[in-house]
């Protein structure tokens, strides 16, 4: 992506002392390779927005354990979930035969 350019600008060489540029893209490609990601749909969480999810629904006898707990995004963990849920129930229905 074109509008996406790195920080540090490479024509200034590197000297002894970091400048705050480059501290700071040395934290966010840290930072981005280590964030915690959506067990349902991997993509990457915000600190301030995840629930804790059961693995096994509670309505399966799931228990709150750390086993059975993963965390994912509140949209995953609701709308999304349900939806995946749905679509597999409507793909395994038997098909009725019309003769
Ligand atoms: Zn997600």
């Amino acid at each position: 992506m074109a509008f996406l350019k790195p920080i540090v600008d490479p024509e200034k060489g590197i000297k002894q002392d970091f400048s705050t540029e480059r501290k700071s893209a040395v934290f966010l490609g840290e930072a981005l390779k280590t964030s915690l990601r959506c067990s349902i749909c991997s993509a990457r969480l915000h600190r301030v927005s995840m629930h804790i999810d059961h693995s096994i629904d509670k309505k399966f006898g799931g228990l709150a354990s750390d086993e059975n707990a993963n965390i994912v995004h509140p949209y995953c963990d609701s709308t999304y979930k349900e939806w995946k849920r749905a679509q597999a129930e409507a793909s395994s229905t038997p098909e009725q035969v019309i003769e």
